[in-house]
């Protein structure tokens, strides 16, 4: 076997570091981003191949093995996941690396290296092991209890109990002392004091997540991205590993600045939901109950509005995403364009399941982007639109989340659709959104219905307008 000397590999690593920084500045905007994601690889690619050529090293060809078994599930995987599973598959890898942290901790603790090192190296190291750990399962339990509320396998409502801010900090204390006592315990004595505290950091993470209502949950994810850049950057702290360190602290700087971004643009206080929803503005979990009628049109009468409108504002959502009608309603911009009309896409900032879902999607059908405005740029425009069509959103155009304190998704913006001269809601039924709350917006008098899938609808309303 060909080993690479220690100076070899720290240049290699340092040459890592650079692309990974690279690929996060790449990544930042979606005509480069493709470029990010190819730094990202090469940037990988040579931090492994460093690592495992690195002295020391032993097991190789359990190594080669692991690394083939895991290239070949994650190609299966990347290949098959829908564009509307990213974030669940987001949240399952976020707890491999918790994982990752916590099992690292354990072996690092069980190497009999550890315990030749000397009593202030022991110490310090035995803190690293501890702090990895807690961070570790955190991020595990944490980012299952995300996969499962984004899979639908768990109820997407936050689950409160009272008391549960003082239980948490109870067992944050608990762990401090386990870690006191584990800190001083003779040889591997420890063991069992870093088994109990794993069980409470894995409760924590659980009930952190659970106390996080559905519309909140793109924070979740950005959040628990962060955290486990923070638990790579532990495990890189116990396995003695800079690349590892600075990775970590990349992913984990990265995460929290996407959390704020999300929380700003949701009106939610960082804070209260990095420790699950702790000082939130806590409402009854019902929305106030609908007034009013809902009416329906067909496809017809939906195309006769919009050859009338001089002004088009399309609000997509996640039904946009699951039906794939991005290229027809491309399709439909242009023939209104052709008719003079002026139309654009209002788009919110959690609107899908991913941060930018949107954006990545209009792309994809080569809409330009001069005629998609965030949320802030088009609200003020709305009360001089003739026709706002809401294609296959909910949640981001709830005007419940202004005048309803009540409401779970109150004091998050959103896109102001009921100010304009018409809404047209294009969905399947008046079932709810992600956040699981009615929407009055179907109730308003300027409002219409057009049921259906948002691909098909959109297909039919095309041929009326090229009649
Ligand atoms: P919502 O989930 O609020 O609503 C989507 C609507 O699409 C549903 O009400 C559904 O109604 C409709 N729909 C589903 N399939 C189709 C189809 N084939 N054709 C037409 N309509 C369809 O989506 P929004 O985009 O408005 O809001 C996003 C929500 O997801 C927010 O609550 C956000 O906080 C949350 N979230 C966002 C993340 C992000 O990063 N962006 C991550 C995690 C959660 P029907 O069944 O009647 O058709």
């Amino acid at each position: 076997m060909i080993f690479i000397e220690k100076e070899i590999q720290t240049a290699a690593y340092l040459f890592a570091s650079i692309l990974f920084i690279l690929s996060l500045g790449g990544l930042s905007s979606q005509e480069s981003a493709k470029r990010g994601v190819f730094y990202g690889i090469v940037g990988m690619a040579i931090a492994i191949l460093a690592t495992v050529l690195g002295k020391g090293v032993e097991g190789h060809v359990y190594i080669i093995c692991a690394i083939a078994v895991a290239a070949i599930i994650g190609t299966l995987l990347a290949r098959k996941v829908e564009m509307t599973s990213m974030p669940q598959l987001v949240a399952i890898l976020h707890s491999f690396v918790g994982l990752a942290a916590v099992l690292v901790g354990f072996g690092s603790y069980l190497d009999p290296a550890t315990h030749k090192l000397s009593s202030a190296e022991h110490t310090i190291h035995l803190v690293e092991v501890f702090i990895g750990v807690f961070i570790g399962a955190i991020t595990f339990t944490g980012s299952i209890v995300a996969w499962g509320k984004l899979e639908g396998k768990i109820m997407s409502k936050p689950l409160l109990y009272p008391g549960r801010h003082a239980v948490n900090i109870i067992l944050v204390l608990a762990s401090i002392v386990l870690g006191v006592m584990f800190a001083r315990a003779e040889g591997t004595d420890g063991m069992m004091y870093l088994y109990i505290m794993t069980a409470i950091a894995g409760f924590i993470g659980v009930m952190l997540v659970m106390a996080i209502g559905g519309a909140d949950m793109p924070v979740v994810v950005s959040m628990l991205n962060s955290y486990s850049g923070w638990a790579a950057s532990a495990a890189g702290f116990m396995l003695g590993n800079d690349l590892l360190i600075v990775t970590g602290a990349l992913v984990g700087s990265s995460g929290a600045i996407l959390s704020i971004i999300m929380c700003e643009a949701m009106n939610r206080s960082f804070f209260s939901v990095i420790l699950g929803g702790f000082g939130a503005v806590t409402s009854s979990g019902e929305a106030a109950a609908m007034e009013g009628e809902v009416t329906a049109l067909t496809h017809e009468e939906v195309s006769d509005l919009l050859k009338e409108a001089k002004s088009v504002v399309i609000v997509p959502g996640y039904g946009m995403a699951v039906a794939k009608a991005q290229y027809p309603i491309y399709d439909m911009v242009q023939t209104l364009q052709k008719a003079g009309k002026k139309v654009r896409f209002a788009i919110h900032p959690v609107a899908g399941r991913l941060p930018g879902h949107m954006n990545v999607l209009l792309a994809e059908a080569n809409v330009p982007y001069d005629i998609v405005l965030e949320m802030d740029e088009i609200n003020e425009d709305l009360p001089d639109t003739d026709v706002v069509m809401v294609i296959g959103a909910n949640d981001v155009v709830n005007p419940g989340a202004q005048d309803d304190p009540s409401s779970p998704i109150y004091g998050m913006p959103v896109i102001e659709a009921w100010k304009a001269e018409k809404v047209i809601i294009m969905k399947r039924s008046m079932s709810v959104g992600y956040a699981g709350v009615e929407n009055p917006l179907f109730y308003k008098p300027n409002a219409e219905m057009l049921y259906g899938d948002a691909k098909d609808s959109v297909e039919k309303i095309l041929g009326f307008l090229k009649m």
